[in-house]
């Protein structure tokens, strides 16, 4: 090992690569149907929370999921443009959406209020609706004050042959914490609305308020159907079950300098090496969604064992000291993965940045080459 080796060793070519394990998927969509009382609702939204919203769609409807969910209606249109046939809903829309098209294609869409349901009502073709009440989040839904008012007005809709009420949902605010008592009351204000819409006529179908954590936790909220995004792609917000996580980011070390003990490292000089050692450096950095934050906490594994980042992730590099012995340029580097060879994980990243899985896995850049591991045998879904 040479102050700057340049030969590159391992994997010639190797670039920064995300590969998603569909297997895990697989595995992590049958343990929550089977957990859940109803039907299964795989939430591809945010690009299957960066895991791809295709893949983890048709691994999830291979495997227990029977229905689809997104935020907007572009991303309905994608899942819809690329076959997938299935009952598909999409919530959050602005009110001047294109529900006419939503109708045609046969998406569902969730009314959260008077003007959106005026809006889907008036919208040509006969859409299938969900009304979404707040469950206490003050959040998407609508007010419990004009939830009623909200009920009437979709039945008028219905009987004039306008619109299809199939669903009633809420969200639950707090339900990675079974102990809080917000779930309680997020439980009984779904039961109260649920009545209050029955009263005035309706007839969903569909009945949902669970994503992943209650469908985990908390059977009370499970009702006719359960949500669920972040647990297919294995992150559980209640910390109670062992689901697998899917996400593996590596990169090649793209130069190795030995450093002097006192070398500041990175902007701002915000590390300086204790001893001697080598300096890896690693192509990624915040723009490819390692935060920032991270800096001075996070961990790399290199040939089986973990090394510190030092210095601040800069926007498109860190520094990850090797030690004593160091590496060879081209020796992978292995960002997080599932954590069984000790590995950090995307649970770890989140610690070190102060934030939540979800926050790293749907983050990660889009300049990170995707490689998909395991396409599982799909049956015919149109
Ligand atoms: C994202 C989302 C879900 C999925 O939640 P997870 O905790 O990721 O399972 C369910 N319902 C709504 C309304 C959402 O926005």
């Amino acid at each position: 090992m040479t102050g700057l080796a340049v030969a590159a060793r391992n994997d010639p070519g190797a670039r920064p690569r995300l590969d998603i394990d569909l297997e895990a998927v697989g595995r992590n969509t049958r343990l929550l149907a089977d957990r859940a009382a109803g039907e299964l609702m795989a939430v591809v939204k945010a690009d299957g929370f960066g895991h791809g919203a295709l893949d983890v769609a048709r691994t999830a409807l291979a495997n227990g999921a029977t229905r689809l969910g997104v935020t907007s209606l572009e991303e309905a249109w994608s899942l819809r443009d690329a076959g997938l046939g299935v009952p598909l809903l999409s919530w959050l829309n602005p009110v001047d959406s294109d529900y006419a098209t939503a109708a045609a294609r046969d998406v569902e869409v969730a009314v959260p209020g008077l003007q959106h349901l005026a809006a889907v009502a008036e919208a040509s073709g006969r859409a299938r609706v969900h009304l979404h009440v707040d469950a206490g989040m003050a959040r998407d839904g609508a007010d419990p004050a004009s939830w009623a008012s909200l009920c009437r007005a979709a039945r008028r809709a219905e009987l004039r042959g306008e619109i299809d009420v199939v669903g009633v949902m809420g969200h639950l605010g707090c339900a990675d914490d079974l102990d809080d008592e917000c779930n309680a009351l997020g439980r009984t204000r779904f039961a109260w609305a649920l009545e209050t819409a029955r009263a005035c006529g309706l007839r969903p179908r569909d009945r949902h308020l669970a994503a992943t954590a209650a469908t985990l936790t908390d059977p009370r909220a499970h009702h006719t159907m359960s949500r669920v995004g972040a647990g297919l792609v294995g992150i559980d917000p209640s910390r109670s079950t062992r689901l697998q996580p899917a996400m593996t980011l590596t990169a090649p070390v793209v130069q190795v300098r030995r450093v002097r003990a006192g070398t500041p490292v990175g902007y701002g000089h915000a590390h300086r090496t204790a001893a001697a050692t080598h300096l890896g450096l690693v192509p990624l950095g915040y723009a490819d969604g390692l935060p920032r934050l991270a800096s001075g906490r996070a961990e790399v594994q290199v040939r089986g064992v973990r090394r510190p980042v030092v210095g601040r992730i800069s926007m498109d590099q860190l520094v990850v000291d090797l030690g004593s012995r160091g590496v060879d340029p081209g020796e992978t580097v292995t960002v997080f993965g599932p954590g069984a060879a000790g590995e950090p994980t995307v649970a770890d990243w989140a610690a070190w940045a102060d934030t939540i899985e979800h926050e790293i896995v749907t983050g990660i850049g889009s300049r990170v080459e995707r490689r998909t591991l395991a396409v599982p045998h799909l049956r015919s879904l149109s």
